[in-house]
């Protein structure tokens, strides 16, 4: 059985001196505790697309994920949990003869297959697009299909529970999160009742991809459009994955004031942005920004 998440998740408030002399509140949600081996919006994106696997009676999971892919050890795990067995295909196809990283060997050690494929082959398949789609799922069995980050309709409604669990939203709160794939802005912006916002900060090159994306979610998963979100594109840091100095130094600092364990390809950024917005007086005094910890660090660094 996989034990279930620590909700709602703690809502805690930080007294910080930039943001309150910008007349800027600030609160983390801490779904970063939510679960020990599902953390943060993976557990969101991925409790809702398990049950479906359960209730249609699939025996295996099938996944795509870089090298360091945070949810693809979240769909190992969970597989392992429930008896399930789990594919994770891999971007890269010269790491299938090379020593696994720390997150690839935690993959394994939860039993999933991995499958490496070069980096043309994986856009493809990610995409359904590649004629290998059809050979990879022949090879692999009936088996229940979770995209590359594990956003689909079905996750974004559990997104969706993240602002349901904040009493009190309004016109003056801004919810706060990174995006990847877009699927957690997605669903945070559709479960926000009237009147509050939500914010996401880009951690890819992504303008104008992104914002279709998270239009394509809301499409998909609601039936509609929502106008209350906007995706911040000032704060990638050169791409995914990349963690420049500013970044690191801010997250050093952030830890240090406010005994938080901050990760760094997509948390540090959300909360360097939401200081610098703050600083620059882009976000109106008044407003409540509250930011999902939607990860925990790596466990070791890679
Ligand atoms: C996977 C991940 C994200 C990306 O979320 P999307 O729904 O793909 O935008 C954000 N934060 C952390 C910590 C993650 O591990």
């Amino acid at each position: 059985m996989l034990s279930p998440a620590a909700l709602p998740t703690l809502l805690q408030v930080l007294t910080d001196p930039v943001l309150a002399r910008a007349g800027i509140e600030l609160r983390l949600k801490r779904d970063d505790l939510a679960h020990p081996t599902v953390p943060g919006n993976k557990w969101r994106k991925l409790a809702p697309n398990l049950a479906r696997a359960l209730a249609d009676g699939h025996t295996r999971l099938l996944t795509f994920g870089g090298a360091y892919s945070t949810h693809v050890r979240a769909v190992a795990a969970a597989a392992q949990a429930l008896g399930l067995s789990a594919v994770g295909v891999i971007r890269g196809e010269e790491l299938a003869a090379a020593p696994r990283n720390w997150s690839l060997r935690a993959a394994e050690a939860s039993g999933m297959e991995l499958e490496f494929v070069s980096r043309s082959t994986y856009r493809g398949l990610v995409t359904g697009e590649h004629q290998g789609y059809g050979e990879l799922l022949e090879r692999w069995g009936r088996c229940l299909v979770l995209p590359e980050g594990g956003s689909n309709a079905l996750a974004v409604r559990g997104a969706a529970q993240i602002p349901a669990e904040i009493p009190g939203l309004g016109e003056r709160d801004v919810l706060c999160c990174p995006v990847g794939t877009g699927g957690t802005l997605a669903g945070i912006a559709a479960g926000l009742p009237v009147g509050a916002r939500a914010l996401g900060v880009a951690v890819l090159r992504g303008e104008g991809y992104l914002e279709r994306e998270v239009m394509q979610f809301h499409k998909d998963s609601h039936g509609r459009e929502f106008g209350n979100w906007r995706i911040h594109h000032g704060h990638h840091g050169g791409g995914y994955g990349k963690v420049p100095a500013e970044v690191e130094e801010f997250a050093v600092e952030f830890e240090r004031r406010h005994r938080v364990a901050v990760e760094r390809r997509y948390v540090a950024k959300t909360l360097l942005a939401v200081h610098d917005l703050a600083a620059a007086g882009e976000l109106v005094p008044g407003t409540r920004v509250t930011v999902v910890v939607t990860g925990l660090p790596d466990p070791v660094s890679p």
